[in-house]
């Protein structure tokens, strides 16, 4: 129905437009006839009008021009050709067959015209050129008259133009054919997209039969109505996924830097055991590159039997990897570490995901502990021999004492200084205890630094005697002040002339001394003893540090003499520095902040 409403509307139109076509053209043709006539009157009324007048209308008996003019009589327009006089009389005349010559008018001032006459019965309008015949002064006027073209001149041609008719006739229905063959992809899109349209509402709505185009249109417009605002729906939520994205992106990467910056180092192996990320940590604490780690299985990368054993029981999904485990060992690519690794399931609902490692560095706990362990061992020897000493030395005095007064002032003496070892190992200890809980607080005066250097230095004549030493004291009296808690500053000294007198040889010397460099004043405590390797004097302020002792002579010692000078040099903002040879002595130096110089009369402590 639709198709056959297209059909007549294309044959309707096609021959109105043949119509219209026809039409223009007979009047186009019309229009170009009328024009010659004109042309052709005009002209020969000129050519007429100037040759004279017994040459146009001779005496009787003779044959003028206008005669010549009969001629034209086969030309089917032509009406009549004549010679008159202004009172209407014609001088001369020729006319075609059945011609009635309409009288004559009097002519224009201009001279050529031309003027319509009227037809009369059962007769065809004429067209009239006239002009005034040169020769007679205006007495006399030449006329030639054209029948006005009929209307239907143009009937002759009609059989070309039903012929041309005809052909556009039978052309329509191919081309309808043709264009509905053409439009159907396009009726087809057309219901597609009226399905689809209809398929956001709930029925679908009839397409109307009268709108094909107008509901195609329709439809499509309806159709990218609602594409457009898919599209814009889904450019509002392309925008939101990557604003997410966007979010989720920085969310993992500031995750992943809050990893990377974790002091320890962490894997996370998937169930198969395969390494899945790492942090760059890893490195310095297993000596393996971080890429010969990441999607490698353990086996390709872990030398150390003890980790692979672990990270082994996490493989899977069996029973016992369900727990928390921890080991330590010294890893095979860095031998001076020690290293405490903590593995994990990642539990997640019901299922696991895999592995955490935490790989931490326990080498300073491990050294200690080792420390510790040490330590005990040293004090519990420091405080045995001691009080061996002390008990040996009492029986001495019980047995012999009373009656022989030498092995009684050899045993109070010997007893003495036991007595005072032991007094500064438990002393160090307090003071070690003190500083790390805190409460070891600086009381900072003014000191007269060279009275407080030779008084230490007084101290330890008799035991440097007693070993042998040479113990000099180089100090300018006028040294500049410094501020320092008395007390706790000559601990860190005694421990460090202690230190130079027990590390010497018999016979070596130990020089006090105190210098001023620039804003500092450096008290140093230089001797001529053992020396250090460099990488013990790097570790020598440590807490419970020793270097192991590799000749026959065994120095008693707790680790805790050095760190306590160190820590006390630094609650009072100096700097403990320490330069040493092995075998040829080291120098301790304390670098304190001067004391601006005092006005004359002020008392210092
Ligand atoms: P200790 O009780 O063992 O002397 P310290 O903390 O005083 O503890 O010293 C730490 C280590 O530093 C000592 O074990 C020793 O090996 C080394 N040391 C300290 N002073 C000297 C020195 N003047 N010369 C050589 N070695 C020293």
């Amino acid at each position: 129905m639709k198709n056959n409403r297209i059909g007549m509307i294309l044959v309707v139109s096609s021959l109105a437009v043949i119509a219209l076509v026809m039409a223009l053209l007979l009047q186009r043709q019309q229009a170009e006839h009328a024009q010659q006539v004109r042309a052709q009157g005009l002209g020969m009324v000129r050519s007429l009008a100037a040759l004279p007048a017994s040459v146009l209308a001779p005496a009787q008996g003779r044959t003028g021009v206008l005669d010549s003019v009969l001629a034209y009589r086969d030309n089917p327009d032509f009406a009549y050709a004549a010679v008159s006089s202004v009172d209407g009389r014609n001088l001369a005349e020729v006319a075609g067959p059945g011609v009635v010559l309409p009288p004559a008018a009097a002519l224009a001032v201009t001279g050529f015209d031309e003027r319509l006459v009227a037809p009369g019965q059962n007769q065809r309008a004429i067209r009239e050129f006239r002009g005034p015949l040169a020769s007679a002064e205006g007495h006399l006027q030449v006329r030639i008259g054209y029948f006005e073209p009929r209307r239907l001149s143009g009937m002759k041609d009609l059989q070309f133009y039903a012929l041309i008719a005809l052909a556009v006739f039978l052309l329509v229905p191919l081309v309808y054919l043709v264009i509905k063959r053409e439009m159907a992809p396009l009726a087809a899109l057309g219901d597609q997209l009226a399905a689809i349209a209809a398929s956001q509402s709930s029925a679908v709505a009839p397409v109307p039969a009268d709108q094909d185009v107008r509901g195609l249109a329709a439809k499509l417009n309806r159709y990218l109505d609602q594409a457009s605002a898919r599209i814009r729906e889904l450019e509002q939520d392309s925008v939101a996924n990557v604003a997410s994205s966007r979010l989720l992106e920085y969310g993992s990467n500031k995750m992943q830097a809050v990893l990377q910056c974790l002091p320890d180092g962490l894997l996370v192996l998937d169930p198969a055991g395969e390494v899945t990320f790492t942090t760059g940590k890893i490195e310095p604490l297993l000596g393996v590159p971080v890429d010969e780690v990441l999607s490698q299985p353990v086996e390709t990368w872990c030398r150390d039997p003890e980790l692979r054993a672990m990270l082994g029981r996490f493989r899977g999904a069996g029973s016992d990897n369900r727990s928390q485990m921890t080991i330590e060992f010294n890893p095979a690519g860095v031998p001076d570490k020690r290293l405490c690794v903590t593995a994990q399931p990642l539990h997640g609902h019901s299922m696991i995901y895999g592995t955490l490692v935490v790989l931490r560095d326990a080498t300073r706990e491990h050294l200690a502990r080792q420390a510790g362990n040490d330590f005990v061992a040293h004090v519990s020897h420091e405080l045995k021999s001691p009080l061996n000493v002390i008990a040996m030395y009492g029986e001495m005095l019980a047995d012999a004492g009373a009656t022989d007064p030498t092995v009684r002032v050899e045993a109070i003496n010997v007893i003495q200084d036991e007595v005072d070892r032991m007094n500064s190992l438990v002393n160090n200890l307090l003071n070690v205890s003190k500083l790390e809980m805190g409460s070891m607080r600086p009381e900072r005066h003014r000191v007269k630094l060279e009275e407080l250097l030779r008084d230490a230095w007084q101290q330890a004549r008799s035991r440097a005697d007693a070993k042998g030493i040479n113990l000099e004291l180089q100090v300018a009296r006028d040294i500049a002040g410094v501020s320092v808690d008395k007390d706790m500053f000559r601990i860190a000294l005694n421990n460090l002339l202690n230190n130079a007198i027990k590390y010497n040889r018999p016979g070596g010397t130990v020089i006090l001394a105190a210098d001023e460099a620039d804003d500092d004043v450096v008290v140093s405590v230089r001797d001529t003893g053992i020396g250090m390797a460099p990488e013990d004097r790097a570790r020598v302020t440590e807490k419970f540090f020793r270097v192991r002792e590799s000749g026959p002579e065994q120095r008693g010692g707790h680790g805790l003499g050095l760190y306590l000078a160190n820590q006390i040099v630094e609650l009072h903002h100096g700097r403990l520095t320490i330069d040493s040879e092995p075998g040829n002595g080291s120098v301790f130096s304390i670098h304190l902040k001067k004391m601006p110089a005092l006005a004359e009369g002020v008392h210092v402590l």
